[in-house]
């Protein structure tokens, strides 16, 4: 079985800051790294060092080619990313403060300039028993989801950054909306309805700190998996790091409450390390930490 993630690649710009700037402020970084992120290449690269097959497909610009071929390094399939001329390679710049949290502002550039045509032709080698995963930071979403579907695959919607609009026209062809507590209360509200009678098969809510918990809306189950107590150096990438290990799991035909284990224990390790894609555990490292 594999893995389709119709996803962003972004390069991440880090700065240590010692406070986040205000409106009028200068505030001078102690430390500033780049690296490849982006909730999409995130998500692959979670998922492949999960241990399951990952094809990436997306975009980026002709400058953004070393971000492409980091994805490659870290066990991602590339075939299906184009390179778009007109870019740029979506970008984010991500303020880090000493407590391990972050502020981010993204550019998309040529993550929102996938062809439909390259969706249809990657989807084109997927089996019914693949799955398709998409997050909300390219565009093409609703196509690739209807595509899916009529090839009988799983489709995975890990609904961030979140926009509710977007949400909304998706979720009529999603099996599983992952989401975190904030975002699950919020899109609850919009509709008039409780969190447990969201129309969608199966739900992921993650819970920071806390853990996540699993809904089987349409039986009425529901799993919950505390996080470890871990000192936190940076935040960003855990939401991913979490998608990536819990689809990995469903792909490796893992049980349930183990996939959500794996995924709240790598998510948790994750943010004891600095930065994003390259920061994402592996498989071998979430079993010793488990220990
Ligand atoms: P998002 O970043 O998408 O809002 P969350 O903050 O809910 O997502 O975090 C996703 C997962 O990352 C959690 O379910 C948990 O496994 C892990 N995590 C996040 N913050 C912490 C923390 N401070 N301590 C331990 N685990 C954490």
């Amino acid at each position: 079985m594999a893995i389709y993630n119709l996803g962003s690649i972004n390069i991440d710009w880090f700065y240590r800051v010692d406070n986040c700037p205000v409106n009028g402020e200068t505030v001078a970084a102690t430390g500033c790294v780049n690296g490849l992120g982006g909730k999409g290449a995130n998500q692959s690269v979670a998922a492949a060092r999960a241990g399951s097959v990952v094809h990436h497909i997306g975009s980026v610009g002709g400058e953004g080619v070393w971000a492409m071929e980091q994805l490659k390094a870290m066990g991602v399939d590339a075939t299906h990313v184009a390179i778009e001329l007109a870019g740029p390679t979506g970008h984010a710049l991500i303020f880090v403060t000493p407590d391990g949290e972050n502020r981010i502002v993204i550019y998309p550039g040529a993550n929102r300039m996938i062809e439909e045509a390259d969706v249809k032709t990657a989807l084109a080698r997927a089996k019914a028993e693949d799955m398709l995963l998409m997050q909300n930071e390219t565009n093409a979403q609703v196509y690739a989801a209807k595509l899916a579907r009529a090839r009988g695959m799983r489709v995975v919607y890990s609904a961030a950054p979140f926009q509710l609009a977007a949400v909304r026209e998706a979720m009529p062809h999603v099996d599983l909306l992952a989401v975190n507590e904030v975002e699950a209360q919020q899109l609850a509200e919009a509709m008039g309805l409780a969190m447990t009678d969201l129309p969608v098969p199966e739900l992921l809510v993650t819970h920071g700190a806390k853990g996540a918990t699993w809904y089987d809306l349409k039986n009425g189950e529901m799993l919950t998996v505390p996080a470890p107590e871990v000192d936190p150096v940076d935040t960003t990438g855990a939401g991913d790091t979490f998608v990536g290990y819990f689809c990995a799991g469903r792909d490796q035909g893992v049980e349930t409450v183990e996939c959500l284990e794996l995924a709240v224990n790598a998510a948790a390790l994750k943010v004891t390390r600095d930065g994003t894609s390259e920061a994402i555990p592996t498989l071998p490292e979430v079993r010793l930490f488990l220990e």
